[in-house]
């Protein structure tokens, strides 16, 4: 069974959702693209978001957490996962582990 068997076919993300309006836009284009190519591209975005925290440059730092945020819901959308569902699944009864909201897990600050 080759890589593309094991594709899921495309699930578009919820209406009205910040991944569905990525996806609308540049679905087609990421997916002709590709996971690895994607790749690297979100990983420019985080290195240039981490750069513009750095500095402090509110500008830049809007920018880049924008352009994060929209590289992530694409390789999300390669995949196959939504990830408001799955960001709600894993922590919408509050921390895994706890159930804590906020978290009571004993762990040391940092
Ligand atoms: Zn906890």
């Amino acid at each position: 069974m080759s890589g593309a068997d094991r594709q899921p076919p495309h699930v578009p993300a919820p209406e009205g959702s910040f991944q569905r309006l990525i996806e609308d836009i540049y679905f087609a284009r990421d997916h002709a693209r590709g996971v690895p190519g994607t790749l690297l591209w979100f990983v420019e975005e985080v290195g240039e978001l981490v750069r513009a925290i750095r500095r402090g440059e509110r500008h830049n730092l809007e920018e880049e957490f924008g352009d994060v945020y929209a590289w992530l819901a694409t390789l999300a959308s390669l995949h196959g996962i939504d990830l408001e569902a799955i960001g709600r699944r894993k922590y919408g009864a509050g921390c895994p582990r706890c159930h804590g909201a906020p978290c009571r897990c004993p762990h040391p600050a940092g």
